[in-house]
């Protein structure tokens, strides 16, 4: 039996580079703090919706060494809230539930984060992704279409009309709305699974399966180790650099140029990576590679806020400043006291503007409301 396990929420890497499943089979799992605090996460999630609690609250103050504060339960909440919210009169709620592609005869699978099922109307799938980094889009998600269509089959004989995939990242500011739901039918959703989902899962086993670069390779774990992707994105930077005086560049050019951008940064901070990683170790010489590690700049905060406030007040020193609330928080307080002291006309909004691919899903900006928000 192949030891090769793609694994749903690597899809969209794998259904774009076959080979990535055997390519990343060669390095270990990879694990971080970040991780580990998106495990807690989930746990004090499951917690809850075991418990159908709808205002979140953890017994314990800490998880696996990881914090559960005030800022976790809030943001845990957020995503309780969304799946409560998905649940009507006679609906079955499943956490943290096994699902397989068993049925389409691939072994395809995983644990669904929620999977909520109301008789005779819809399936959902809902993923808490505790991330604050890369913001991720429900819409044609690879891995939460996996997941969907798994819970679908499994729950036929709720007999589910749509579908949704729900992707709740309360912590990412880079993303508008911390609940991004997409809606699909069901019979398409089937479609995808036979006849592009199968085929791609299958290219994987193939003998000597082929590598595509691209802005996938991102969080491949093969990716300071593959040609492939060192070819394309040294090409794409050829490319990009071989050009005729910038301002000359015309827009068919300047697409190509953008479209291979991430692929460029992305191996241009590898080998940075690489460089630091390898001066650390010693495996590499300042000597030999011409760059050294100095100290970055410093920053200082509390060990321990509680005892450094003892000690401060121990000397006579005022230890705790009064502050004003954020505006966020303190349009949360009104909220939540139920109040209607209205605060928005003291209150500026900045904001600046990105550039991104023109079918990602946020409007285009109109050259007033880019004036607005230059302000
Ligand atoms: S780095 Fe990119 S091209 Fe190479 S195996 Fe990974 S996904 Fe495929």
């Amino acid at each position: 039996m192949s030891r090769l396990k793609p694994r749903p929420s690597a899809a969209h890497r794998w259904m774009h580079c076959a080979g990535s499943v055997l390519a990343e089979s060669r390095f270990p799992d990879e694990t971080s703090p970040w991780a580990l605090e998106g495990t807690v996460a989930h746990k004090v999630g499951e917690y809850n919706l075991l418990q159908r609690n709808t205002v979140v609250s953890y017994p314990k103050k800490a998880e696996e060494g990881v914090d559960v504060d005030r800022e976790m339960l809030s943001h845990v909440q957020v995503y309780v809230s969304a799946c409560c919210g998905m649940l009507g009169p006679n609906g079955r709620m499943s956490v943290e539930s096994r699902l397989n592609l068993d049925p389409l005869e691939i072994a395809l699978g995983g644990t669904g984060d929620c999977v909520v099922v109301n008789p005779f109307s819809d399936v959902n799938i809902l993923d808490l992704k505790y991330g604050a980094g890369v913001p991720v889009d429900a819409k044609e998600n690879p891995q939460l279409m996996i997941y969907l269509l798994a819970a679908a089959l499994k729950y036929a004989d709720y007999m589910p009309e749509k579908g949704t995939c729900t992707i709740v990242q309360p912590r990412c500011f880079a993303k508008p709305q911390k609940v991004d739901t997409w809606e699909t039918d069901l019979t398409e959703l089937k479609e995808w699974g036979v006849e592009v989902l199968v085929p791609a899962y299958k290219a994987c086993f193939a003998d000597d399966p082929p590598r595509h670069a691209g802005e996938w390779c991102r969080f491949c774990k093969a990716r300071f180790d593959c040609e492939a992707r060192d070819r394309e994105a040294m090409s794409a930077a050829q490319a990009a650099f071989d050009v005729i005086p910038v301002s000359e560049l015309g827009p068919d050019r300047l697409r190509e140029i953008m479209e291979k951008a991430p692929l460029i940064r992305g191996f241009l901070s590898d080998i940075a990576e690489r460089v630091a990683k390898e001066l650390e170790e010693g495996t590499l010489l300042s000597a030999d590679v011409g760059f050294k590690r100095v100290a970055g700049r410093s920053s200082k905060k509390w060990i321990d806020e509680e005892m450094a406030a003892a000690a401060l007040t121990a000397v006579g020193i005022e230890a705790y400043e009064p502050k004003l609330l954020s505006p966020a928080k303190a349009l949360k307080a009104i909220k939540q006291e139920g109040l209607d002291t209205e605060i928005t006309d003291l209150i500026s909004v900045s904001r600046g503007s990105l550039v991104v691919p023109v079918d990602d899903k946020r409007e285009e900006l109109q050259n007033m409301q880019f004036e607005e928000i230059k302000g």
